[in-house]
């Protein structure tokens, strides 16, 4: 709070609570069933419903690969407990399967936009830790396996 970054006066900027720490790249999913077509406004919408000063996470991928932005990259998230202050937060559409189990159902689209967006990030920090949500909590997000993700493209 008042740190006195001047971004423009943008939504984003206003709510604004600078991170120091840059130490890991966390990835998620939205928990969504393939049906459900959501982006930055819904997961928005969700997270202020929950009484929070914005949408939690830095990045969302849509199913068609769009990459929307929700908070900015050196603003503290709301993503992962007790990493929040030294991590930015990437949300992948899906995840669920229609009987509400934990599924990887992300589409080709989303996969190419995740790497294309790691390795942006990757330019600006260097040496970040790229880990899924479940490697830090006992959730079952992001419903893929990172580390075997990052073997397979990295
Ligand atoms: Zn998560």
């Amino acid at each position: 709070m008042g740190s006195g970054y001047n971004c423009g006066g943008s939504y984003n900027c206003i709510l604004m609570e600078l991170r120091k720490e840059t130490e890991y790249l966390i990835i998620h999913c939205a928990a969504t069933k393939p049906s459900m077509d959501i982006g930055l406004t819904e997961i928005r919408k969700w997270h202020l419903d929950r009484g929070w000063r914005d949408v939690g996470y830095h990045y969302i991928i849509r199913q068609n690969g769009e990459v929307e932005l929700g908070r900015r990259n050196d603003d503290m998230g709301a993503h992962a407990s007790g990493y929040n202050h030294k991590s930015i937060g990437i949300c992948l559409v899906g995840g669920m399967a229609d009987d509400n189990s934990a599924e990887d159902n992300f589409t080709d689209r989303q996969w190419t936009a995740l790497l294309d967006l790691v390795k942006q990030i990757q330019v600006e920090y260097n040496d970040i830790n790229i880990i899924g949500h479940n490697e830090v909590s006992t959730k079952e997000c992001p419903s893929f396996d990172v580390q075997k993700w990052k073997k397979d493209n990295l």
